[in-house]
């Protein structure tokens, strides 16, 4: 199996290459293809997996897709809540590389640091946004950040996200979203209050544990 037998565009497996992945790991295997054809996904999966590019290489598809040349209504179209600053750095990383040859535009809006910059940098506009739920949460409540074009949502580590009591807030940020988006829910472990959570958020999902 390789990226191209997925139907991953050129453009994105010349980034794959220069990242030197040469074929997908067990989960993109089963996520691309599920993720390309619009369906919800729950990936019970760690961090190690190949989980990232898994999520982040069929968004990119989907989104580069439909900007084609016309990038100037730049919105924020699909969002990835992730529990801790590093790995929204790391996942935002990950996505430049793999998008370096599209129009897309990735940004990273993380706590403890000046919220002035951030904001600055929203005015830019962004199509992916990576944020983890604390400093996302004040940045919609002031407005400054608008979900209602959110076509794709992740939830990356959510049982993290759960333990370190970030519930609500993920819980307000997805009620600002349109309710017809793509929903992909990401867990390394799947304790009773996740299964119930997992079970109202994604509409018939295609499920991959690894
Ligand atoms: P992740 O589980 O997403 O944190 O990825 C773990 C590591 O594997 C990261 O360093 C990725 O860059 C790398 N990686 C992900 N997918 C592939 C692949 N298909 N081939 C080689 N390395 C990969």
């Amino acid at each position: 199996m390789t990226f191209a037998d997925l139907n991953i565009k050129p453009s994105i497996l010349k980034a794959l290459i220069k990242e030197n992945y040469t074929a997908p790991t067990p989960i993109q295997e089963q996520a691309i293809p599920a993720v390309l054809a619009g369906r919800d996904l729950f990936g019970c999966a760690q961090t190690g997996t190949g989980k990232t590019a898994a999520f982040a290489v069929p968004i990119i598809q989907l989104l580069s897709a439909q900007t084609g040349k016309s990038t100037k209504l730049r919105q924020i179209r699909s969002l990835i809540l992730t529990p801790t600053r590093e790995l929204a750095i790391q996942i935002s990383d990950n996505m430049k590389a793999y998008s370096q040859n599209t129009d897309l535009r990735c940004l990273a809006i993380v706590g403890g640091v000046s919220q002035a910059g951030q904001e600055r940098s929203l005015e830019q506009g962004t199509d992916v946004l990576i944020a983890t739920p604390g400093r996302l949460m004040d940045l919609v409540n002031q407005k400054v950040i608008d979900l209602q074009y959110i076509q794709i949502l992740v939830l990356d580590e959510a049982d993290r996200m759960l333990d370190m009591g970030f519930i609500n807030d993920v819980k307000k940020i997805i009620s600002k979203m349109p309710s017809n988006r793509q929903t992909l829910f990401f867990s390394a472990t799947l304790p009773p209050e996740i299964a119930q959570w997992v079970k109202s958020l994604l509409v018939n999902p295609v499920k991959v544990e690894i």
